[in-house]
């Protein structure tokens, strides 16, 4: 779980570290609010998507399922700072779907800790094949990463897209060329 008392502290000298006085009135509450915060933004790491994804309805069609455009927030690994977009996911069910929520909710699972955007879409689609055993699934994620914009090469706007292609979508390109036409682009 997280020690909020460490996050204080860490807070509090990384306020004197950038020439910031902790005891002035607009910051005597920082280090608890973004204790509290973190225990939010991390809480991903104390969740387990089998929880999500393992509650399934039986299905006797094997048509593509896709939904578009689900809201993230993550934060990156490497500056501690934001990158958020959309996720865009599809499966392939062998005799299995979930309610489509529980696809926002794994979503959120490895979104809520600190993260790398190539390994989340992966984790999301290892996780989909684990927990729902479908024919095959893909996540494409198209995220705008802070540490790209507000400091260093600041390229607002720029979108990062990956893409994790498991089980029949890795063999068949026809099913990942629907996946493009059914999301928009
Ligand atoms: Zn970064």
């Amino acid at each position: 779980m997280i020690d909020q008392k460490k996050i204080e502290q860490a807070v509090r000298l990384m306020l004197v570290g950038i020439g910031e006085d902790p005891a002035r009135e607009g910051l005597r509450g920082t280090p608890e609010r973004i204790a509290r915060m973190c225990e939010e933004l991390f809480g991903g790491m104390h969740e387990d998507a089998q929880e999500h994804l393992s509650r399934t309805f039986s299905v006797n069609t094997s048509e593509i399922v896709v939904e578009k455009d689900i809201s993230f927030y993550s934060m990156c690994e490497h500056h501690i700072l934001p990158f958020y977009g959309k996720a865009h996911i599809a499966y392939i069910p062998d005799g299995k779907v979930v309610g489509l929520s529980k696809l926002a909710r794994t979503v959120e699972v490895f979104a809520r800790r600190l993260q790398v955007q190539e390994q989340l879409t992966g984790q999301i689609a290892d996780a989909l094949m684990e927990y729902m055993q479908p024919k095959g699934a893909l996540v494409m994620l198209e995220a705008e990463h802070m540490c790209m914009t507000m400091r260093g090469i600041k390229k607002p706007g720029s979108q990062t897209i990956t893409l994790a292609k498991r089980g029949v979508f890795e063999t068949d390109p026809a099913l990942e060329e629907r996946f493009f036409r059914m999301i928009g682009r």
